[in-house]
């Protein structure tokens, strides 16, 4: 059968670029089909009034050019690997967090300056924090000596584990437990298991104790050795670099086409279907979109739905696209900032406030004499449901719940309401209908208790069809999806025949 092509990737999200650059790099025909008219989903910038704005990610890992690598810094060893040079830029604080009670902690990229401002508010736990921030190291250091690779790929966990089995059981062992029992097995105090809470809610939207602690290993650890990098000219230029790679060996990514339908033929899937009717067949499908969508939209046989209790559904998001005058951003502000005002709320819909500056780091971001300001809460697509029509009530319940968020960000940055040029407000039902992801999702979670090996893999239960993205091992986050790609690269080039080497 001719074949449109070795491999179809359904959405150039991080999780579909990744696996088609490397497939591509090795040989493999690929045909990506994005919906929007530019690739990188929650990963991508847009344009407004001289702004760019990132989408949705904006703290990145991975881009270290680390004499230790292993599963970590995954972007620096993919970009050389394609040949593409991606500008970074250093930022020397993960997240500031503006805690109840005046309690605040900027996370420094030097691991002991940031222990020591823990130690400082909680000396009576100095022996039990540097325990637990150790245990963190420990998966770091595992996770940096082990390659990248398919944990379906029987010839790759069997290599890894006679090479390193000290490394692979004690990984073993870890994948059994969560970050916030590991913190409690240290630390006493409530404030500071509140602090490690929100050291795992920022990322995962989870509390410590539903966090897989491998998962906290790369996140909290990481971020001390190969740091944080902000991306020359904002979050797009990721998946901007992956297009230049996957077009430059010879692969296609073609941007506004929507996928309608997996095609399936025989129990295997055999191509896609796009809205305008045309159809493409290739050896393997890709699916970048969410397990919701991608069982129970675009494949059409019910036998295939996962129901929506399957996994636990993240929340969506309430975001606001803020230009502003330089005045009302001072000098040294770090630019990504947690702001909790009542620990008790903290996981309520819209509890938690994320705010981030890159134009500190990037002014090409903004035109002179202003910055971009990106805040964020958690929402639900159901509170949003009713205005669906999009008329003036929506536009002004829009407007007063941004407004509104304005407001409690002046506590970190007084007098911002004043100082804006431009505000865009996007609701859940926004990022459902930019992003395609059910209800505006942030993507299937874990169960509390569930060990981080449940979250599906790449294979699925359709023949000849993948999954990667977020929806997939080990989950949320560019890094994590970049994973999910590499994984997903290395299991399909082997059922290709030309098994992918390591990065
Ligand atoms: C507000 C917000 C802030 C975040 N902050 C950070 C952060 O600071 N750091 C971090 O690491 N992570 C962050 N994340 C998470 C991170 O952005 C995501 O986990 C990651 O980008 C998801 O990548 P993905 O490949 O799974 O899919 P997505 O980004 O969802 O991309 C999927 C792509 O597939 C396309 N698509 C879907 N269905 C179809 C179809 N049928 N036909 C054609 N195309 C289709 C979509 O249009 C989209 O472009 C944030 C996310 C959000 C929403």
């Amino acid at each position: 059968m001719a074949y449109s092509a070795d491999v179809i990737v359904i959405g150039a999200g991080i999780g579909g670029l990744t696996a088609a650059a490397l497939l591509q790099e090795k040989g493999f025909a690929t045909l990506t089909f994005e919906k929007n008219n530019y690739p990188g989903g929650s990963c991508a910038s847009f344009f407004h009034r001289g702004y760019t704005f990132d989408v949705g990610a904006s703290v990145f890992y991975g881009f270290a050019e680390a004499e230790r690598s292993g599963t970590l810094n995954l972007h620096a060893r993919i970009f050389e690997r394609l040949g593409v040079s991606l500008a970074t830029i250093p930022d020397p604080v993960q997240i500031h967090y503006h805690l109840p009670d005046g309690f605040e902690v900027p996370v420094f990229y030097e691991r002991e300056r940031f222990l020591s401002v823990l130690i400082s508010r909680f000396p009576h736990e100095e022996k039990g924090i540097r325990a637990f921030y150790q245990e963190l190291e420990a998966v770091y250091d595992i996770l940096s000596a082990l390659p990248a690779g398919s944990l379906e790929d029987f010839v790759h966990v069997l290599q890894v584990g006679v090479k390193n089995p000290g490394k692979t059981m004690a990984l073993a062992v870890k994948t059994f437990k969560s970050m916030g029992e590991t913190a409690r097995k240290y630390i006493k105090d409530a404030e500071l298991l509140k602090f490690v809470d929100i050291e795992s809610y920022s990322w995962a939207v989870q509390d410590a104790v539903s966090t897989p602690l491998v998962n906290a290993g790369i996140c909290l650890a990481d971020r001390h050795h190969g740091g944080i990098n902000y991306p020359v000219g904002g979050s797009g230029a990721i998946p901007a670099g992956l297009c230049e790679g996957i077009r430059k060996f010879g692969g296609a990514v073609e941007l506004g086409c929507d996928v309608e339908e997996i095609v399936l033929k025989d129990g295997r899937a055999e191509g896609v279907r796009l809205s305008n009717g045309e159809v493409f067949t290739a050896k393997a499908v890709i699916s970048n979109a969410t397990v919701w969508d991608t069982f129970n939209r675009l494949i059409k046989k019910t036998d295939y739905n996962v129901p929506e209790d399957r996994f636990l559904r993240a929340p969506s998001w309430f975001q606001l696209y803020l230009g502003v005058d330089a005045g009302a951003v001072p000098e040294d502000f770090h630019v990504h900032h947690v702001l909790v005002d009542d620990w008790e709320r903290y996981q309520e819909l819209g509890g938690t406030i994320y705010i981030s500056a890159p134009s500190l780091l990037d002014p090409s971001l903004a035109p002179v004499g202003k910055h971009v300001v990106h805040a964020f809460v958690t929402d639900e697509m159901d509170r949003w449901d009713n205005y669906k029509k999009r008329g003036s009530d929506y536009k002004t319940a829009k407007e007063a719940y941004g407004d509104s968020v304005v407001q409690r960000t002046e506590k970190i940055l007084p007098g911002l309401a004043d100082a804006l040029e431009v505000k865009l407000f996007a609701t859940p039902l926004t990022s459902q209908r930019y992003l395609n992801r059910y209800k505006g999702s942030y993507g299937p979670l874990l169960y509390p208790g569930q060990n981080v090996l449940q979250k599906p893999q790449n294979r699925t239960s359709v023949k000849d069809l993948y999954a990667v993205g977020d929806s997939t091992f080990p989950g949320q986050g560019v890094i994590a999806v970049t994973y999910s790609g590499v994984s997903c690269a290395s299991y399909v080039s082997r059922q290709l025949g030309e098994p992918l080497e390591y990065l």
